[in-house]
């Protein structure tokens, strides 16, 4: 198995070797293998100590999953190491056909004389969504102190050997798990909820996964008849979708908010962490209920329903809210609770009076011929 690479001991000398560099063993470790640099790109020597060449083994990972954490910008490379968590080496986000003067910069050198980026340089490379991530980033000083490095599996950065394992056995326990938490804590209806629930566990059923299947032959889109349609497609790059997005996320955010994996995406946009909306109170709701329309539009497409309008999705999304964070707020009223507004979102359960129910609709699942058409039963 995959865990024999990684035995306690190891993990431990790979958070002693990178993190705690000051400790004697790893300035004997450092010294007697010639390692210089904070992280070496590869551990060269196949000739070492059994820990040394378990090292060697994993070490492909291990760089693979580290992001810097950047004080003085002197020992990190500008264009190559991952220092934006969410970004990875900026490299890969130069516009297209520039190619920086000099690829082997620290980030110090980046910082103009006033403090500054030198945002003359970088706005002829990189596209508006990373100028605005650098724009939230504090420039290095010296003054800061020595560049660190972090475990981006884990949200403390430190190294577990739980989500070591996760990186070598291709199982999730990075910080996208926790948009378990997100969803549970999701103030939509309890459907928008157990849909959002179901699309990251991959359940709904798409017409491409019918056809895998065998159940249909047709695996393209209802809406736009695109070859292959699935829950990707349905929620987020149909052009029927993204037109709605489009009118509801900022633009400078719409790149970012069309690039990152299905479960991520729901992450991001529950935890508002990059602030997509447009106006960014209830964006949560507002992202819950526009995934929850688009889905039942398309159901009303594909299986000849009655369903919503295409025209009418972003006017039964702002009802919807108008609605449901009215009744949110007079419940927090009259509780005494914030309900809406952030993630900390505080029980209020437990003090409901009989006379507040609101919106409060049980779904028949005797309905559930076409719940399970839609994938959901
Ligand atoms: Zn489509």
């Amino acid at each position: 198995m995959q865990t024999a690479m990684l035995p306690p001991r190891i993990c431990d000398e790979i958070e002693r070797l990178i993190r705690r560099n000051d400790t004697l063993w790893v300035s004997f470790l450092r010294a007697k293998y010639k390692i210089r640099e904070i992280v070496p790109q590869t551990l060269r020597s196949t000739n070492g100590s059994r820990i040394w060449k378990g090292l060697n083994m994993v070490w492909e990972d291990i760089r693979n999953n580290i992001v810097w954490r950047v004080s003085s910008g002197e020992n990190v490379n500008f264009w190559h190491d991952r220092w934006i968590d969410s970004l990875g080496p900026l490299v890969h986000h130069l516009l297209p056909g520039r190619l920086p003067h000099c690829s082997n910069i620290p980030v110090a050198s980046m910082v103009a004389g006033n403090g500054e980026w030198k945002w003359n340089e970088l706005d002829q490379l990189l596209p508006p969504y990373v100028l605005l991530h650098l724009a939230a980033i504090k420039c290095p000083l010296p003054s800061f102190g020595n560049d660190n490095v972090a475990w981006v599996m884990t949200n403390s950065g430190k190294f577990t050997v739980k989500s070591a394992y996760g990186v070598c056995a291709g199982v999730e326990f990075g910080p996208e798990e926790d948009v378990w938490k997100l969803i549970h804590n999701f103030k939509g209806t309890q459907r928008m909820k157990m849909f959002l629930w179901m699309v990251c566990h991959g359940r709904i059923m798409k017409n491409k996964e019918r056809v895998r299947r065998h159940s249909m032959t047709d695996a393209s889109c209802g809406i736009c008849g695109h070859p292959s349609e699935d829950i990707d497609h349905v929620l987020r790059t149909c052009p029927h979708a993204f037109s709605i997005w489009s009118s509801l996320v900022q633009p400078s955010l719409l790149s970012v908010f069309m690039e990152s994996n299905i479960k991520q995406w729901v992450r991001d946009n529950l935890l508002q962490r990059l602030q997509f909306g447009r106006d960014p109170r209830g964006w949560e709701l507002i992202f819950g209920a526009t995934c929850w329309y688009l889905w039942l539009y398309r159901n009303g497409v594909v299986f000849g329903v009655d369903g919503i309008e295409s025209w009418s999705i972003m006017v039964k999304v702002r009802e919807w809210y108008a609605g449901h964070a009215a009744g949110l707020q007079q419940l927090a009223s009259a509780t005494g609770s914030c309900l809406i507004g952030s993630h900390g979102v505080r029980r209020a359960i437990p003090q409901f009076r009989k006379n507040l129910w609101f919106h409060l609709k049980i779904f028949k699942w005797s309905d559930c011929d076409f719940a399970s058409r839609c994938g959901l039963a």
